[in-house]
């Protein structure tokens, strides 16, 4: 028997779980267990629509895991040893594996402002996103201060703005916002925050949060991994996130594959940075590659290349950036109800997604390999 254990349902967690337990189906030697914090599938790409009080669907965990034949264990991952292939769930139940998928995700950075932690919101899970809403449900009058300007400021701004208009949102950071976009879509992004009246103040590094700063303060700049890989005795860089080689394995402990915002992950344009986009293609080319070592064959390279960058400003506009598989700007871009539409079709993708993996994981190996930006 094989024990096979995913940490972390998240985007990549759930392609890799799905994808390995449709792969190997008919296999009687085989046992993949998943451990999430949450007994839920947190749609993490929604976490701004959530604060801002929006409906989100719930997406139970045990269900598919008994759909899809692998065992779903609900804890905290309190330890790891890579060496003695164990893992500690709630410090009270250790588990063995032969081959563990490392699908962590990552959080939001507040440890290097001081204040960060104590007097900002942050959009790490769920609960995060709830506790957020209830304090934006309760403010009557008052400013919402929104520190990073990166896409996840942006999202996280504009949403809170359209929906609660009585209060004064400010967005505060270093860059413009949509830096990385055309100076075109770029340009139509900033139209819609100007509209929706939210305060851009840039230029500005962040070096400490105080309570008094506005009514309610939400930390987006940056993010972090968790420490856990680092303790585990993995090879990780400067992050913290496990350095892998060219199949997705530590190079420091080739039984674990590390996928999605745990992973440093190279290509050729330069490590990839943490999305959804690429994080799912990671946890399928994971279980791909179990799958083929299970046959005795080598598993083969992973490459990606970005197809684009989809931004929501509120729930009735929306800017899509296509661009190059370096992640660099395209000319072309979506805006207003066609941005929208693609957008909400992109975040609602993933569960449908899992489900069908289990009947037909092949399917799933499809994605932008980058062309001569990766080979
Ligand atoms: C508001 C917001 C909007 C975003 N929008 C986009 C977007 O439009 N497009 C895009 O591509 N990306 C977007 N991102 C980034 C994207 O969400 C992440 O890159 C993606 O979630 C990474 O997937 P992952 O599977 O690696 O990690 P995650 O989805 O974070 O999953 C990690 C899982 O591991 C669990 N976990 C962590 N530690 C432990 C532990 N010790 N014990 C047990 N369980 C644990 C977590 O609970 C979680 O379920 C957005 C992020 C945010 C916050």
């Amino acid at each position: 028997m094989t024990d096979i254990v995913i940490l972390g349902a998240g985007y990549a967690g759930l392609a890799a779980a799905t994808n390995l337990a449709g792969r190997t189906r008919k296999r009687e030697d085989v046992r993949i267990t998943l451990v999430n914090a949450a007994p839920r599938f947190t749609e993490r790409l929604r976490l701004h629509s959530t604060a801002a009080g929006h409906a989100t669907a719930d997406f139970d965990l045990a269900g598919l895991a008994a759909t899809a034949g692998f065992t779903f264990i609900p804890g905290w991952i309190t330890a790891v040893d890579a060496g003695a292939r164990t893992v500690r769930v709630d410090d009270e139940r250790t588990l063995h594996f032969d081959t563990l998928v490392w699908a962590l995700g990552s959080t939001a950075d507040t440890s290097d402002v001081p204040g960060a932690a104590e007097h900002a919101y942050t959009l790490d899970s769920f609960a995060d996103a709830q506790a957020l809403a209830a304090r934006l449900n309760d403010l009557h009058t008052g400013t919402v201060l929104v520190c990073g300007t990166g896409l996840t400021g942006v999202e996280t701004a504009a949403e809170i703005a359209e929906r609660h208009p009585h209060l004064t949102v400010h967005l505060r950071g270093r860059d413009e916002p949509g830096a990385t976009l055309t100076p075109k879509a770029r340009s139509y992004l900033q139209g819609v925050l100007t509209r929706l009246d939210v305060r851009v103040e840039t230029g500005a590094d962040i070096v400490k949060v105080l309570p008094d700063d506005a009514d309610v303060i939400v930390w987006t700049a940056g993010t972090r991994v968790s420490p856990l890989a680092a303790a585990a005795g993995l090879a990780v860089d400067e992050r913290g996130r496990i350095v892998t080689d060219p199949v997705l394995r530590s190079t420091s402990h080739p039984h674990v594959y590390a996928v999605g915002d745990a992973a440093a992950v190279r290509q050729r344009y330069g490590i990839m940075h943490g999305t959804c986009q690429g994080g799912m293609p990671t946890g399928v080319h994971a279980a791909q590659a179990i799958a083929r070592e299970l046959d005795g064959r080598e598993p083969r390279p992973f490459r990606f290349g970005y197809y684009h960058a989809p931004i929501s400003l509120g729930r009735r506009d929306a800017v899509v950036q296509f661009t190059h598989p370096d992640d660099s700007p395209r000319r072309g871009y979506l805006t207003g109800r066609a941005a929208v539409w693609y957008k909400e079709t992109v975040s609602a993708s993933p569960w449908p997604t899992y489900a069908r993996m289990l009947k037909q994981p092949g399917l799933a190996s499809w994605w932008p390999r980058g062309g001569r930006f990766t080979r």
